[in-house]
């Protein structure tokens, strides 16, 4: 008897449905086609067991199993279910009349318990755009699968349950999540507050601007100046995730396995921080296997790299691309995906490799020659694209104890939506730019065009203080997002001022020191 399943199969954020078609006939031989990865031709052994340990009988004959469309990659252990099913219902061990308003997904144990799989959110999306009346997978993906609405999602423990599903013996209640409820309920539930930050008033004003206009932004401090613990709280003051970002950033973690079990929606905005030592593949996906890397699992959100120059100099240049495109496009032999990746960078480095350069309390022990080596590691090319450079000066200890509590997050998150609308208002005919951070150089001209007067004193700062070329840009885009914090319409002196404080590094002393 020949039956078929439905299953899908997840490249990169494409979502394939898959057909299982099984045919048994007599004789002892098992095939198995359709570009299956290991994981899928090892699913023999696991359905055998499975079916054996909870009671069932895998049959003795002719089993040809093939999974379609043929040329489509299908990989990992999700394709365990829909084959144990088809087989026992092309052996007539159960009853056929449901399986096509099903999508199954599951990697079976050899006991018969349904392990979890990667991309249930997606596969959930794909079942509801082809019609399917429900899906079922593994409980501990019942809560991501249940997001999308107008589908029946079912999460079940083993192949059992399934089998009784399928047979009408078994009626469970679908799963069921508010997604609206969930939400809006669960935005802002963090422990991070600005609050907590005593003193450091010019570091939040600059991340209050880099927040304001999505921009980059590097902290360049002495060890202990509270680099890492601002940046924790950076997700804090930036506009709330709009349910469509909730739901590309839970499917990106959803394909990840990354979701925490219990969990539907993201709804606050990720904050990726991977250690130095993180490896190219692992920073920006890929793998035998594709999977998104940190850069995309802070899409919609930040991304945190401390101790910048720590990281593999190599590891480091492979981010440009991303930032400027926003995406990245991972090309292997075997395959190619394409992965959103919007986010803000954010880096942190001490100014020497012991950390105290210029630092009044300490004595820096570093060679001029080990300084240089250690700020040439980050290349130009990725500082050009780091809008907001700001130095953190060690805060003395008098000042910690005596600076009262700082602004709250909600209070500093306010002022930025409100910059952000300015901002959204601003871009409203150019879809593919949503804050100043993304301005083109014509749209810089067009926009943040400084009058004479803030030009001169752009001219002579330059000069002055010996800037780059390359930070003229830099600085009118930052003005613009300040004038915008300021609700003023044109961009004044003060927000030029302002803006070229932000290019520490840009500066000719700096520059003298290696960058
Ligand atoms: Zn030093």
């Amino acid at each position: 008897m020949l039956v078929k399943t439905y299953c899908a199969a997840v490249n990169g954020m494409e979502v394939t449905t898959v057909t299982v078609e099984v045919s048994i006939t007599r004789g002892v031989m098992y095939h198995l086609s359709g570009l299956g990865d290991t994981a899928v031709k090892e699913s023999h052994d696991r359905i055998a067991a499975a079916l054996l340990n909870t009671g069932h009988k895998f049959p003795s004959a002719d089993i040809t199993a093939n999974l379609s469309p043929a040329d489509l990659r299908k990989e990992g252990s999700s394709f365990d279910l829909p084959l144990a099913i088809a087989i026992l219902a092309a052996n007539e061990d159960m009853q056929t009349d449901h399986l096509a308003q099903y999508m199954l997904v599951g990697e079976l144990s050899l006991d018969g318990t349904l392990q979890p799989i990667k991309g249930a959110l997606p596969i959930a999306i794909k079942a509801r755009a082809e019609r399917f009346k429900g899906l079922i997978v593994p409980k501990a993906n019942e809560h991501e699968a249940a997001v999308v609405d107008t589908l029946e999602v079912y999460g079940m423990s083993n192949i059992s349950e399934v089998i009784n599903f399928l047979n009408g013996k078994y009626q469970p209640e679908p799963c069921y999540v508010n997604t609206r409820e969930e939400f809006y309920n669960n935005q802002y539930v963090s422990d991070l507050d600005f609050a907590d930050v005593r003193g450091q008033e010019n570091v939040k004003r600059a991340l209050e601007v880099a927040a304001a206009g999505s921009h980059n932004v590097i902290m360049v401090g002495p060890p202990g100046s509270g680099k890492s613990m601002m940046a924790k709280r950076l997700p804090s003051i930036l506009p709330p995730l709009a349910l469509s970002e909730s739901l590309e950033t839970t499917q990106i973690h959803s394909i990840a396995g990354k979701l925490k079990k219990d969990t539907g929606l993201i709804t606050q905005r990720p904050f990726r921080s991977p250690h130095h030592t993180i490896s190219e593949v692992a920073l920006v996906g890929g793998g035998n296997n594709p999977m998104p890397g940190e850069i995309t699992l802070a899409h919609n959100g930040v991304l945190f790299c401390d101790e910048l120059p720590e990281f593999n100099k190599h590891t480091l240049e492979v981010l440009r691309q991303p930032l400027e495109d926003r995406n990245i496009t991972i090309s292997r032999a075997k395959y190619t995906v394409t992965y959103p990746c919007s986010f803000m960078f954010v880096a942190s480095m001490n100014p020497c490799p012991c950390g105290y350069y210029g630092d009044p309390t300490h004595h820096c022990v570093c060679t001029p020659g080990q300084i240089q080596r250690y700020l040439s590691k980050i290349s130009g090319p990725l500082l050009d694209r780091i809008d907001i450079q700001c130095e953190i000066a060690p805060l003395p200890f008098k000042d910690l104890s005596q600076a009262k509590a700082g602004e709250s997050s909600a209070v500093i998150r306010e002022r930025v939506i409100k910059a952000r609308t300015i901002q959204t208002e601003r871009f409203k005919d150019y879809p593919e730019i949503h804050c100043n951070a993304q301005m083109s150089e014509r749209m810089i001209h067009q926009f943040a065009e400084p009058d004479s007067r803030s030009l001169d004193l752009l001219r002579a700062a330059m000069e002055r203080l010996k800037l780059s070329a390359r930070a003229y840009n830099r600085i009118l885009k930052v003005a613009r997002t300040i004038a915008d914090l300021d609700g003023s319409e044109k961009v004044q002196s003060h927000h030029i001022a302002e803006a070229i404080g932000y290019r520490n590094l840009d500066r000719g002393d700096w520059a003298e020191r290696g960058i």
